[in-house]
């Protein structure tokens, strides 16, 4: 939530409290059309078919994938939003059991409902370092991958080959790149979110200079539909582009943000200079650092916001999680670190 440099002063010392309510009673813009996905029917979930037996599933929050094979059925994650409505997914279009289950990535909101879909025959496939940040948080609702690999692995069953690759870190650790040639489609979770501004904090991501990469990536696969893992709608190649013009507007602007609090502009570089939650703390360095930070992503995200405002679902609920996130990227993998820099 933004926080305007009136509100920082006048809530120095209760800033959570102002922003809790301010959420609670503020009112987004309108969602465009572009954000809109299928229409969830009373069942909770829709199925949206793909082509040479690919099929997307939604609940309209988050997103999975099923591949039919003549000899059984390959299973992309099973969200627990989703949870045990995969089944039904699946069973409503064939009798095929669910021989084979894919992480796209260790994360619980993506992977965390698995123990629903799985039996002891089931294999189930990640990439290694996927394996390794299970391990770290055992669990039972996501058992450890059966198979893992490093650079890419071709998942053959009957008639269905689906396409595995690693092209290194991005959104975490192990995220793969799944590729279903027959159908043209590419599963990749939690980079692109057709139709939408990405998630709090660049999606929540470990790596942010992988997280940017990967939208360059993307495009060098042959794709007709994309599945992002997050909201209905699916996406094609123009998502990515859209997607990847918000994150370069975020980029220069969170740059240019940080450039100007080392000078002496007088909209952002004396306040943030200053820090007005400093002022009224003296000696408190986090106080100051606070000010400073918030004080450089409202910057960033107003203007951001000036050009994406109602032209992607929820720009204006994250694009302030977003500049701050991107800030701390610039200050911390670019070095752009305006006034903390003695020259
Ligand atoms: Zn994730």
């Amino acid at each position: 939530m933004k926080l305007s440099y009136f509100s920082i002063l006048l809530f120095a010392s209760s800033s959570q409290q102002c922003s809790h309510t301010e959420i609670l009673t503020k009112t987004f813009a309108k969602l465009p059309t572009t954000a809109k996905g299928p229409s969830i029917g009373s069942a909770g979930y829709a199925v949206q078919p793909l082509g040479a037996g690919t099929y997307m599933v939604t609940d309209g929050l988050y997103q999975a994938m099923f591949l039919v094979s003549s000899k059984g059925v390959i299973v992309v994650d099973v969200p627990p939003t989703i949870g045990k409505n995969m089944l039904y997914a699946v069973g409503n279009v064939t009798d095929q059991p669910i021989t084979h289950l894919i992480y796209s990535h260790a994360h619980a909101d993506h992977i965390g409902a698995a123990s629903l879909v799985i039996n002891k025959h089931t294999q189930i496939v990640a990439h290694k370092d996927t394996k390794e940040l299970l391990k770290q948080t055992p669990d039972p609702l996501r058992p450890l991958p059966t198979k893992t690999f490093s650079q890419s692995y071709d998942l053959k069953v009957g008639n269905q080959t689906l396409n595995l690759l690693y092209e290194g870190e991005n959104h975490v650790r192990g995220n793969i790149y799944i590729y279903a040639k027959a159908s043209k489609t590419l599963m990749l979770v939690d980079v692109i979110f057709p139709g939408w501004a990405p998630f709090s904090g660049l999606a929540v991501s470990s790596n942010i200079p992988g997280w940017i990469d990967a939208h360059d990536r993307i495009l060098e696969y042959d794709f007709q539909y994309y599945i992002g893992g997050h909201l209905g709608r699916i996406g094609d190649r123009s998502d990515v582009v859209i997607q990847r013009d918000y994150v370069k507007d975020l980029f220069n602007n969170c740059k240019n943000a940080i450039d100007l609090t080392a000078t002496a502009d007088p909209v952002i570089g004396a306040n943030a200079i200053l820090g007005p939650i400093g002022g009224l703390n003296p000696g408190n360095s986090w106080a100051q650092f606070k000010g400073y930070l918030d004080i450089t992503a409202e910057y960033c995200s107003n203007k951001t916001l000036d050009k994406w405002n109602g032209k992607l679902g929820g720009a204006d609920v994250f694009t302030f999680e977003n500049a701050y996130k991107m800030v701390e990227h610039l200050r911390i993998d670019w070095n752009v670190l305006g006034p903390f820099r003695k020259v």
